[in-house]
């Protein structure tokens, strides 16, 4: 089975939703960043968010980021995801223990902290466009539906989830975004908070082996929904040798010619995806020129 994300709309367009599994591509970035349980929450609600935002972009080069940076242990979450389905992110401090919350939860508030949500949306403008807000609970969900409330005027129903097993990997993760245009009927409002109140947490719901689609069939119950378009999900880099050499080569000639004096190699480890790159003595005098 896929990770895969479909999108929807409904009441002639009143009402957008799109809702995700990522179960899959979550464990590949625990495995890749080596995340503890409340890390790996963290990232893959943050991921879920990241491919869930990517409605509003067009082209295939367009990205969403999300920057989630708090006072709390795990330091600052970094995501971006493009139209493609291709996600990637890490976390600062990947190795962090924290006990459970209260209800018995991933403490990923605590983890968080307080601090500033940014979220950035990059469609091949000069300038891409940056809004931020503070973080209201570090759980990142709630974070999210205030970032949309505020910074876009859109209503929002953000729900986001990821359940680790006791050995770590990822028993489930996944999301569902539900917007609502000012012009959507009072009842319907009322009928998608109903709906939301009654059903499992979407963790659960996807550990149940619900998809995307099941997802929002359970949310948006009673309403005609039509469905745009489903597709597969990823984690993936858009690092490459190239992109390292041509980083280390904006470094500038004197930085090179130590390198080669010290060192007389480079190792370059990608923060998004951990992949390290090694460059020989030849491979660095190579640059030069
Ligand atoms: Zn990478």
């Amino acid at each position: 089975m896929w990770d895969s994300l479909v999108r929807a709309t409904a009441l002639d367009n009143t009402i957008r939703v799109s809702a995700v599994v990522t179960t899959k591509l979550t464990n590949e970035a625990r495995l890749r960043h080596n995340t503890f349980p409340v890390a790996t929450a963290a990232l893959g609600r943050t991921m879920n968010a990241a491919l869930l935002l990517t409605w509003g972009l067009k082209e295939k080069d367009e990205t969403i980021t999300i920057r989630i940076i708090g006072d709390g242990p795990l330091g600052g979450i970094i995501v971006d995801a493009n139209t493609e389905g291709e996600v990637r992110g890490y976390v600062q401090n990947p190795q962090v223990d924290l006990p459970l919350s209260e209800k018995g939860k991933l403490d990923v508030g605590a983890a968080v902290g307080k601090g500033t949500v940014y979220v950035t949306k990059d469609i091949g403008l000069k300038e891409p466009y940056t809004g931020s807000i503070p973080l209201v609970s570090g759980e990142i969900g709630e974070d999210i539906a205030a970032y949309l409330a505020q910074s876009e005027q859109i209503p929002s129903l953000v729900s986001l989830g990821v359940l680790v097993n006791p050995d770590f990997t990822v028993a489930a993760s996944g999301g569902i975004i539900i917007q609502a245009l000012p012009n959507t009927p009072e009842e319907v409002l009322v009928k998608i908070e109903e709906n939301a109140a009654r059903i499992l947490p979407v963790s659960t719901l996807i550990k149940e082996g619900n998809k995307p689609k099941d997802l929002i069939k359970l949310y948006l119950e009673g309403i005609d929904v039509e469905y745009l378009e489903e597709k597969p999900v990823r984690f993936q880099c858009r690092c490459s040798l190239e992109r390292v050499k041509s980083a280390l080569v904006s470094l500038g000639q004197k930085e090179l010619e130590d390198m080669i004096k010290k060192d007389g190699k480079a190792e370059v480890v990608c923060h998004f995806c951990n992949e390290a790159y090694f460059l020989n003595k030849a491979e660095l005098k190579e640059l030069l020129k």
